[in-house]
């Protein structure tokens, strides 16, 4: 049994577009996973501390045959591959890639919440899903394109696409 998976990518250190870039090809090499479709990339505002660079964002859409947190173990192997230190709370990072969506599963637990808690306030998360599949629901009923309409502003930029990344 495979699912689709939306995957929401960030970073705001080290060359931000190319850590995205580059975490996506290593999502496409992920075991009984498919890359079905990579987003635009968006330069955003960050949420909480603002003395910190603009982020970059983006997601990839996935088919897999991972469990939910068996994904997020690989999730966290590629951030730790990418250098990622936890300083501080929604602090600067060279690479954050939160599980978004999973398929039609409502998952509330100590290290899993999908979909992501955050989802619906995070124009920078539903807009690259928008672009994804204009016609995604969550589990829940709720639209992606009428929760875009209603959540906050973070000056979302669409970045031109990287060259060899098309
Ligand atoms: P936010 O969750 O608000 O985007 P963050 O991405 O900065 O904040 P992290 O430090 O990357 O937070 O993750 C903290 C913990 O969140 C992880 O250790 C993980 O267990 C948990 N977590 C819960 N739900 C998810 C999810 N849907 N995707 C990724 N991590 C999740
Ligand atoms: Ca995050
Ligand atoms: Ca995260």
């Amino acid at each position: 049994m495979s699912v689709i998976a939306y995957v929401g990518l960030g970073s705001n250190l080290k060359d931000p577009a190319a850590q995205l870039a580059r975490a996506v090809m290593e999502l496409a090499c992920l075991p009984q996973t498919t890359l079905l479709a990579q987003s635009p990339f968006y330069a955003s505002r960050p949420v909480g501390p603002q003395d910190q660079p603009d982020f970059v964002n983006g997601a990839v859409e996935l088919r897999t045959s991972l469990k939910a947190h068996h994904l997020l173990d690989h999730l966290q192997a590629i951030e730790h591959a990418h250098g990622r230190e936890r300083l501080r709370h929604w602090g600067p990072r060279t690479l954050d890639l939160d599980l978004l969506v999973f398929g039609t599963e409502t998952i509330d637990d100590e290290r899993l919440t999908v979909p992501h808690a955050e989802l619906a306030n995070r124009d920078f998360a539903l807009q690259p899903l928008l672009d994804l599949n204009p016609e995604l629901e969550l589990p829940d009923g709720r639209r992606v394109i009428q929760l875009r309409t209603q959540c906050p502003d973070n000056q979302l930029r669409k970045l031109p696409p990287m060259a060899g990344t098309d």
